[in-house]
């Protein structure tokens, strides 16, 4: 039997090619195979640095499959670079699965490290950096992305997320609502020709994208300071306003209603349970 290939996890440029690391250029040129998110992207990357090696797919619709494959060639004594479109592959991004099973094998796996987003926009962020909580995406659905963000009200960190720019102010609006008017920053197109750090409390940073009138484009990281031990409790309105769009918008039973909301403002069950009772009385007259 021969000894197994590497599986090196190589980190790619978030924007700027020049942040490729010399390690980098030179395990893609050695390793007999490199496993792409998305082949086109990564060939234009490969022909960049000179670089002329076998491609093949893994990203997420095809990790089953794809990770056999690529397991198969280790076994055989093959080594196998893992990138992805931008940064470090695992962190938001496919590998996973292709890591744990690897190691669960004794394959040897080897990090190429590189640039990362979140660790970028921290950098730079002018935040507390000794320690963070990085949560990734949130969850896409209004009511389970609000429980995500509730549940980060105590937390004495600072949270790092990555968002989609068509949800970036619906989670700045979530934010200033169930945190309070902490101070953000949004890290925008990092390490592109429109790189920008947006500093300010929830509520003014809202307003200067307002003001813009044009919807956010590019990529974006949102920092989240820590809030102060003082956390703003949620008001009789701010209870109301999450109880209606749970019943009446969402259509929601009580329980589930109630539930959600308990578990995004942190309340009694059974004061909001009160007023959820009343709620659906007066929309009965
Ligand atoms: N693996 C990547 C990493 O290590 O940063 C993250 C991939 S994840 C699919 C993509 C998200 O990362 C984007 O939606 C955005 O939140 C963040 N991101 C990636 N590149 C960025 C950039 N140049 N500027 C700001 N955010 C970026």
């Amino acid at each position: 039997m021969s000894t197994p290939g590497v599986l090196y996890i190589v980190a790619t440029p978030i924007g700027n090619l020049e942040d490729m690391t010399f390690r980098a250029v030179r395990i893609l040129g050695e390793v007999d195979l490199i496993a792409a998110e998305d082949t086109r992207h990564t060939r234009k990357l490969l022909t960049h640095y000179g670089i002329s090696k076998p491609l093949t797919s893994y990203f997420d619709h095809n990790k089953i499959f794809k990770g056999g494959y690529i397991l198969d060639r280790l076994r055989g004594g093959l080594s196998v670079a893992l990138v992805t479109d931008a940064g470090t592959p695992c962190i938001s991004d496919p590998g996973y699965q292709l890591v744990r099973s690897a190691v669960d094998e004794g394959i040897v796996v080897v990090p190429i490290p590189g640039p990362s987003a979140a660790i970028a926009a921290l950098s730079a962020s002018g935040l507390p950096t000794d320690s963070f909580v990085f949560l990734g995406f949130l969850p896409n659905r209004p009511g389970k992305r609000r429980e995500y963000i509730s549940a980060f009200r105590k937390e004495k960190r600072v949270v790092v997320l990555y968002e989609a720019p068509v949800r970036l102010m619906a989670t700045l609006g979530d934010i200033r609502d169930l945190l309070g008017d902490r101070s953000v920053v949004v890290a925008r197109e990092l390490t592109k020709l429109h790189e920008e750090f947006v500093r300010g409390a929830v509520s003014e940073v809202i307003d200067l994208f307002v003001a813009r009138r044009v919807q956010v484009r590019g990529e974006v990281v949102i920092l989240v300071s820590p809030g102060s031990d003082e956390v703003q409790i949620p008001d009789a309105a701010q209870t109301q306003a999450l109880l209606r769009q749970y019943l009446f918008d969402e259509s929601l039973s009580l329980k589930d209603a109630v539930r959600r909301v308990v578990a995004e403002l942190g309340l009694q069950r059974s004061e909001v349970y009160a007023q959820a009772l009343l709620l659906k009385e007066s929309q009965k007259d």
